[in-house]
């Protein structure tokens, strides 16, 4: 048993996790399951933790739908089919079914009783191992018979556990586990549970974000294999962000007087690597692979980059056939349907403009300055009739700038982004910097960007809405604590189609008390795990009392507001919880809206 671990000890964190709204008693409970895990074996926790049998990149899926899982469990329970959907109906939790079936199992003397116990003995009890051998074995089965291969996995599984683990794990399988254990929790427990220090670990999952490896390598190797941790084509790198301002001349000033603008296209992000092989893989901004999605853009990577290996990055743009024009972000959701891809690629063809290099035939680029990279980019570009780089001038002048803004405009980009030139320029990876600084058009509009917020609650509506909700409660996330700060409450920018479907997306987050991770004065009718992100506009920020966003910043007893915010229309499905918008660019938006507001009153 030293190189494994029981899955109850996995249930008892879980059960404790779904249970608190305390942050701190959530942490000390993963480290310390962390700390006892043989590191054999710390992957799979992790990966069972996390809801997920591989990382998400590798795009590993059980394929089983919810109605099967219920035929597992009746195999499992000897239940009938039609007592295990009648529960299923009362019920509504695949989860909470298996539970309930394998307590009356139990009930009927079919397994589990105190006798059973001591007739089998610990050979029984499920082990971390079994459990993730398993379900990576119902993940593989593919082919004829599949389907029942799957079934047949699951109840054996189902079979020996006990009544919670069984509840845990159909959770897992229908991929709802959603417990909002996200990766910088797990990070944080890590270095908790090791004592070593969080930075080394974020940074070796900034180059290969895979928590099992970077856990496993740690617990066998110690921080030196951790450092030791390498850019891999075929894995992907956590994307550099960038910071906002909103006029030239500030732009120009911090990134010391001189920059490279280049157009900010309105598509998706695209990193784009090349393996020995000649596998070509797409990451979105997320880091999931989307390859599937854009099988044209791939082919013309591989035509149009002259390496044998590489990691570049561009923005994806829908090009309208007739005129060449740009179209706008939301016409590549068709690319999202997985069934008419072929017909998508026709009607909606896309370019790509690059703009990074990250890896080129062995050499990682990431340390290297951006005029060192670019030099590289340009060099392996062939001339191509979709792939091109993208937009660009390098000026020391504000006017230039802005004209290269309104040009950027114009063509039916967002804006522009404006790069360092200097020394230091590196790659920072999956960091929000300022070496990277967007200029945007709505910058000048009502308040200066817009916010993609997570909801964390909800309220019921009333009236024309009762039956559906009335408002959102929305959060910004603090990277440094690891958690999410209410800033607004929303109920306005819904179409009547949101609001159908809104309570549909939200189901699976919803949770009897507040989330751990959210700190929150209000009390909605409904909390949700942190998970679904939403784009806001609003009128301005304030101060408020109500809201928790800043109050740590404000060092009082009240936060920051979006006064009348507004839902874009825009649901950001390629930003996890921790991409939303942070407290610390909250802030930095008041204090430039405080600071405009100023400047307006010099006669
Ligand atoms: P936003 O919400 O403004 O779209 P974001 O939060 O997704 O941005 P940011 O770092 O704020 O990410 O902005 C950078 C985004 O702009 C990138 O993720 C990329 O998709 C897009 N982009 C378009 N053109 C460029 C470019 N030339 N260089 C870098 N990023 C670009």
């Amino acid at each position: 048993m030293e190189s494994d671990l029981e899955f109850s000890n996995i249930v008892s964190v879980l059960k404790l996790v779904e249970a608190t709204t305390q942050r701190t008693v959530m942490a000390k409970a993963l480290s310390s399951l962390l700390a006892k895990t043989p590191p054999q074996v710390i992957d799979k926790v992790i990966y069972f933790l996390l809801g997920s049998l591989r990382p998400d990149w590798e795009g590993v899926e059980l394929g089983l739908a919810e109605r099967l899982t219920l035929r597992a469990i009746s195999m499992a329970t000897g239940l009938p089919i039609r007592q295990v959907e009648e529960l299923y109906k009362k019920l509504g939790d695949a989860g909470e079914v298996a539970k309930r079936a394998a307590e009356i199992k139990r009930s009927k003397g079919g397994g589990g009783t105190i006798f059973d116990f001591i007739d089998t003995g610990p050979k029984r009890r499920l082990t971390i191992s079994k459990v993730y051998d398993t379900l990576m074995a119902i993940a593989k089965a593919s082919g004829e018979g599949a389907q029942d291969t799957k079934v047949k996995l699951l109840s054996s599984l189902l079979t020996d556990a006990e009544p919670d683990e069984a509840k845990y794990i159909t959770r897992f399988v229908i991929g709802r586990l959603r417990l909002g254990v996200a990766d910088m929790t797990i990070l944080d427990a890590l270095s908790d549970a090791f004592d070593v220090n969080r930075d080394l670990l974020e940074k070796a999952y900034h180059v290969y974000p895979d928590l099992g490896k970077i856990a496993k390598t740690l617990a066998e190797g110690g921080e030196e294999a951790v450092k030791a941790i390498k850019v891999t084509p075929g894995v992907p790198i956590q994307p550099m962000l960038a910071e906002r301002l909103s006029s030239p001349k500030e732009i120009l000033n911090k990134l010391g007087g001189v920059a490279i603008c280049e157009f900010k296209y309105d598509g998706e992000r695209m990193q784009i690597h090349k393996l020995k092989d000649g596998t070509v893989k797409i990451f979105s901004r997320r880091m999931e692979d989307i390859t599937n999605q854009y099988p044209d853009v791939a082919e013309y990577a591989r035509e149009a980059i002259d390496a044998e290996e590489f990691i570049v990055e561009g923005e994806g743009v829908a090009i309208d056939p007739d005129t060449g024009e740009f179209k706008p972000f939301q016409e590549l959701m068709h690319r999202k349907r997985k069934h008419n891809i072929k017909e998508a690629i026709e009607e909606y063809p896309i370019n790509l403009y690059l703009f990074d290099v990250m890896y080129v035939n062995g050499q990682d680029l990431t340390d290297l300055p951006l005029p060192d990279r670019k030099k590289v980019l340009f060099s392996i570009i062939k001339p191509h009739e979709h792939v091109h780089h993208a937009d660009w001038i390098i000026t020391d002048d504000a006017d230039s700038l802005e004209k290269f803004f309104l040009d950027a405009i114009s063509s039916g980009c967002e804006g522009v982004m404006c790069k360092s030139v200097k020394l230091g320029s590196v790659y920072e990876m999956g960091a929000r910097g300022w070496l990277w600084i967007k200029y945007k058009r709505d910058y000048k509009s009502e308040l200066s960007d817009t916010m993609d917020l997570v909801v964390v609650g909800a309220f019921w509506g009333r009236g024309k809405r009762a039956g559906t909700y009335g408002a959102l409660l929305l959060a910004a996330y603090d990277p440094d604590s690891d958690q999410f700060y209410t800033v607004c409450k929303v109920g306005s920018g819904f179409t009547d189609e949101d609001l159908k479907k809104l309570p549909q997306m939200l189901e699976p987050y919803k949770i009897p008390h507040r989330h751990p991770r959210v700190v929150s004065k209000m009390e909605p009718d409904i909390w949700f795990t942190p998970g679904l992100v939403l784009e806001i506009t609003g009128a301005e920020i304030t101060m408020s009392p109500l809201h928790t966003c800043c109050s740590v910043m404000l060092k009082g007893d009240v936060g920051l507001a979006i006064r009348f915010p507004r839902f874009t229309g825009r649901y950001r499905t390629d930003k996890r919880p921790e991409d939303a918008t942070t407290v610390k660019e909250i802030f930095e938006m008041y204090s430039n809206q405080k600071k405009v507001k100023l400047t307006d009153q010099v006669p």
